[in-house]
């Protein structure tokens, strides 16, 4: 079967959730809710199918950008998400990229422009709280959508699947060596020095904290209609960008035996007449498919596993959506934790005990940083404490993050 192409998402409205439990509409409320999920037994159907690799105590959780959102990165469809800030927008396709030089300036442009607010912000209150539900053996792995790497970062000891890549590196399409983004960060600087005193300017001004192209505007900041940054006397077509370091040292011969020519210019940058070495972000771009090796893996993440806490998703990407429609089917209670509707939500809550508490599945409509921390501090006074391996953790990060952890609290 032909792997599935990444589309780009539904961004209709979805209609409103129904809160389950129904005292699950406050934070305290839902805390309680999320608690007895979490630690909830096991039901016996799950607990026969363990004999593999499976764990029905523990939880696997499906991430996307609403968990972002509080350390300042844009959601796709929120009140402040691209699809509403900027309605002209759309993103490069993965075929535009691969056979356009032209498309490649323009995305390695916005891309030069859009590096700095991704690589200032941290994980925040939320990605935390994901940390120490791990040290307490709560969640075993994490299947994020978001790209900002912001989940290995709070948590290194808890596996990440990224299912749509990451922006931290680059790959070059042909000998699929990466590249650390900062040293193609630096390159792009060298080769555009008009971009780069434009962007050091725009920081400054703070046009670039939002994406609300009037915002930028009232900052000083010239945007086209559809959002784009107009840089006078520098459009997209001057930008410039490097090749891949690895084929330029040693071109590599083609699929059909011929010779490719990977060259620079005198500055450095990429000559169109190259047949090979185009780095791409590693990121999962629309028109291309996941690899099988994270499909299968995240697939194997859900099998593993006896419920699935799905938080800041609305599952509008069909590679999340069959995920958690996985679950579902083998039968794993199911938690959502979402701002705004998800689609098909009412699938993931049918026939539900009329009295359950929470145990069976959960529905919140809160931010993923005002309920999380809330839920570990309840979770930590009510478990027994050998369960907490907490403090028997020696690693530096560890005291760091549980400081950031109490600050959140306090
Ligand atoms: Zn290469």
């Amino acid at each position: 079967m032909k792997a599935p192409l990444m589309r780009i998402p539904y961004t209709g409205p979805l209609p409103p959730p129904s809160i389950i439990p129904r005292n699950a509409n406050t934070i305290t409320g839902a805390i309680a809710a999320l608690s007895r999920f979490l630690t909830a037994p096991p039901s016996p159907t799950l607990l026969a199918r363990d004999g593999a690799a499976g764990d029905s105590q523990s939880t696997v959780i499906l991430s996307g950008a609403g968990i972002s959102v509080a350390s300042g990165l844009a959601d796709y469809r929120g009140t402040n998400g691209t699809y509403r800030q900027n309605r002209t927008y759309r993103p490069i396709y993965y075929h535009e990229f691969l056979a356009n030089h032209e498309a490649r300036k323009r995305y390695w442009a916005r891309s030069f422009l859009g590096w700095t607010n991704l690589h200032k912000a941290k994980p925040n209150a939320a990605h935390y709280a994901i940390k120490t539900l791990g040290d307490m053996g709560i969640v075993r792995t994490v299947i994020t959508q978001n790209v900002d790497s912001f989940h290995s970062a709070a948590h290194p000891d808890l596996p990440t699947l990224e299912l749509h890549g990451y922006l931290r590196a680059l790959t070059c399409v042909t000998c699929h060596n990466d590249l650390p983004r900062e040293a193609f960060q630096e390159s792009l600087a060298r080769l555009n020095p008009a971009w780069a005193s434009f962007l050091a300017e725009a920081v400054a001004s703070g046009a670039l904290d939002t994406e609300n192209p009037d915002e930028r505007r009232a900052k000083g900041m010239k945007t086209n209609p559809d959002g784009d940054v107009d840089l006078p006397g520098a459009p997209y077509s001057t930008f410039r960008y490097p090749a891949c370091p690895h084929c330029l040292t040693n071109p590599p011969i083609a699929g059909d035996g011929t010779q490719t020519k990977v060259e620079i210019d005198q500055d450095g940058a990429w000559v169109p007449t190259n047949t090979a070495g185009i780095l791409k972000p590693s990121v999962v771009m629309f028109g291309e498919s996941i690899a099988s090796k994270v499909k299968e893996a995240a697939e194997q993440a859900i099998d593993g596993s006896g419920r699935l806490l799905v938080l800041g998703t609305s599952l509008a990407t069909y590679s999340a959506w069959r995920l958690a429609r996985r679950a579902k089917e083998s039968g794993m209670p199911v938690g959502i934790l979402n701002l705004g509707g998800v689609r098909g939500e009412d699938a993931f809550f049918q026939n539900l005990p009329m009295s359950q508490q929470g145990e069976a599945g959960v529905r919140v409509e809160l931010g993923t940083d005002k309920v999380l921390p809330g839920l570990v501090d309840q979770l930590k006074r009510t478990r027994p404490t050998h369960m907490n391996n907490e403090a028997s953790d020696p690693s530096s990060g560890q005291h760091s993050n549980s400081k950031v952890f109490r600050d959140m609290l306090s």
